[in-house]
């Protein structure tokens, strides 16, 4: 189990994460949702050891092993160095982690990625498929997923939907965010809902049907006044 306690990240007076807590069990999806700035960036980043300075703890398994040892990230906007192709980019990843490079042509039969262009000159769906392309070719045991249908086609949405069912049932761990909820409600099992840097609830799939209204309530009910007294 891939585990989140008490976490706190301040950024000088700024505290963005404030006691967070969560738990992604294996073959289990779970959405992390909230409105932008609540902090779920800050959190995925805190996770995978690319922020430091923070309390509480997270890791994986009763040992709270480093979460990045058996987890593959993908970044809300993931980088790509200058003068890379795509090939060169998925190779650079699994050398990195001492990984023997497979096959790539059954995979790029999915994804069609010119996989021998730069990456940086890729649309920004390509470079969300470039970056999914390297960590589902891992096969990692957990995945960190930064709203990954960001940005995706019609036919990618589908399949990357039908990818996290499989990895799912094959007992992947998964921690996504979209901003989509219609989307993660359909893939999640559960979900927590960070509010200004605290969880305000988390959710098991029975209870979905709430929670857009609670959304709604809890973000925007201010707004929705406004909005009476607009339109
Ligand atoms: P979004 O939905 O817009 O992606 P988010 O929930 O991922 O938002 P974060 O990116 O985690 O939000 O940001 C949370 C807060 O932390 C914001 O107020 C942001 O300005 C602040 N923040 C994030 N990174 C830094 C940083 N490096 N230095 C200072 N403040 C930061």
């Amino acid at each position: 189990m891939l585990e989140v306690n008490d976490l706190h990240k301040a950024y000088g007076r700024h505290e963005v994460l404030r006691g967070v807590s969560l738990a992604v069990r294996p073959g289990t999806i779970h959405g992390l949702v909230g409105a932008n700035g609540a902090g779920k960036t800050t959190l995925l980043n805190c996770l995978y050891g690319l922020e430091s300075g923070f309390t509480g703890t997270v890791g994986v398994g009763g040992d709270l092993r480093p979460v990045r040892e058996v987890t593959g990230l993908v970044p809300y906007e993931p980088y790509f160095y200058p003068r890379l192709t795509g090939r060169e980019y998925v190779e650079f990843c699994l050398q990195a982690r001492g990984r023997a490079v497979p096959d790539l042509r059954p995979w790029n039969q999915l994804l069609e990625l010119p996989l021998d262009q730069y990456a940086t000159d890729y649309s920004a769906g390509m470079k969300k498929k470039l970056a999914l392309l390297a960590v589902l070719v891992q096969q990692f045991p957990y995945l960190i997923l930064d709203e990954p249908f960001n940005g995706l086609d019609l036919e990618a949405n589908l399949l990357l939907k039908a990818m996290l069912k499989r990895l799912h049932d094959q007992g992947t761990g998964i921690l996504l965010t979209s901003h989509i909820l219609g989307t993660l409600t359909e893939v999640a099992d559960e979900a927590t809902v960070l509010v200004a840097g605290r969880v305000q609830r988390h959710y098991q799939a029975a209870e979905f049907g709430t929670l857009e209204a609670d959304l709604l309530a809890a973000l925007h009910g201010e707004k929705l006044s406004q909005l009476d007294a607009l339109l």
